[in-house]
């Protein structure tokens, strides 16, 4: 039996999508090993987001909710796992792969003392383990592991979990007190700055829209892709050439040191298909590219592909969508 806490993920209490693919990943592993599932929200003014969790299976929805703890401080957030850990009987603590929970977990984990893999994409149980599958070496090597020690602590792809769907029994919701003990204080919050872009985020969209190196300019990038994203309500995305020349942002980039997305949609516009850059997509489920090269290595994985110039290809698909 392992019992399983799930760490939710929310942006200012807006619950991140990938966090359902975390339940997905608890419910399908406990019903295998007899175990329950509870889930944890950290945060401040949490009212609202806890109750967004409660239909979805867990055994209980915890909630530490405290001012100090509203910025997304991630020795802090650690601290909280740690004394929930403590307290109770969990054999995996479990979040959506993303920045944010990349940096929580592992420092809960070596809080613990216990092992952590990143990017689990199977899992499977023998007699008396669990095995699980994680991508590795941007994702050309698909590695089955083994975790040692009674307590494990991972991130899962959220594209290779199926979402758990809302019951209609609703979790307890339990307030957790803020550990006993003085507070991390390392690292101080300095602020953030979030663009609004009106637009969805590239990991939780059906169709995102990617531009490369064949966009010129930032204008460029906001008429051809934004507009084809537009078009389509999707979000848009960029390969590194663009971040690296200035045209993009960096919250922008797909890829093995970017963003990795899912969408049932993935346009690549003006990528050449690099390896790293394939690593952020290949879980997409249609990838359509338009490239001017007949020979660019993206048309190797695409499912649909267009040779021609984006600066003419793209307007004329963005105005038949729009009709
Ligand atoms: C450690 C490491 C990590 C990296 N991480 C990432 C990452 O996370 N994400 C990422 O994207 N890259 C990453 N890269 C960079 C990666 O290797 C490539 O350099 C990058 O992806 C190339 O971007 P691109 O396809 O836009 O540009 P290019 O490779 O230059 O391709 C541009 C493409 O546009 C086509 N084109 C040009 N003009 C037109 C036109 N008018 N119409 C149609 N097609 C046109 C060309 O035929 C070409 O295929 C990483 C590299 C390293 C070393």
């Amino acid at each position: 039996m392992a019992n399983i806490l799930v760490i939710a993920e929310h942006d200012a209490g807006q619950l991140k999508l990938a966090t359902l693919s975390a339940l997905g990943f608890a419910a399908q592993t406990a019903a295998t090993t007899h175990g329950v599932y509870d889930v944890l929200v950290i945060g401040a003014q949490m009212g609202t987001t806890a109750e967004s969790l409660r239909a979805y299976g867990a055994r209980q929805v915890l909630v530490a909710d405290a001012a100090p703890l509203q910025s997304p401080l991630a020795d802090r957030h650690a601290w909280v796992i740690e004394a929930v850990v403590k307290q109770r009987d969990y054999g995996i603590v479990v979040a959506a792969a993303s920045t944010f929970t990349k940096d929580i977990l592992p420092r809960a984990a070596a809080l613990l003392d216990a092992g952590m893999l990143s990017d689990v994409v199977g899992v499977s149980r023998t007699d008396d383990d669990l095995v699980f599958k994680r991508v590795m070496y941007a994702g050309n090597v698909l590695a089955t592991v083994t975790l040692a020690g009674d307590l494990k602590f991972l991130t899962i792809r959220a594209a290779a979990f199926a979402p758990v769907v809302a019951g209609t029994t609703l979790s307890p919701v339990e307030q957790i007190p803020l550990p006993a003990g003085p507070m991390p204080d390392l690292a101080e919050y300095g602020g953030r700055e979030a663009k609004v872009a009106g637009r969805p985020d590239a990991t939780e969209a059906r169709v995102v829209v990617s531009g490369g190196r064949a966009i010129k300019n930032a204008e460029d990038f906001e008429r051809l892709v934004g507009g084809l994203a537009d078009a389509l309500g999707g979000a848009v995305g960029s390969s590194r050439a663009l971040v690296d020349s200035g045209i993009t942002p960096n919250s922008l980039q797909i890829g093995q040191t970017g963003k990795i997305v899912a969408p049932d949609l993935y346009l690549a516009v003006g990528i050449s298909g690099a390896i790293q850059h394939l690593a952020g997509i290949k879980d997409s489920k249609v990838i359509v590219a338009i490239n001017k090269d007949a020979d660019a290595p993206i048309f190797e994985i695409a499912d649909y592909g267009l040779v021609a110039d984006v600066y003419t290809a793209v307007p004329e698909l963005t105005a038949q969508l729009k009709q």
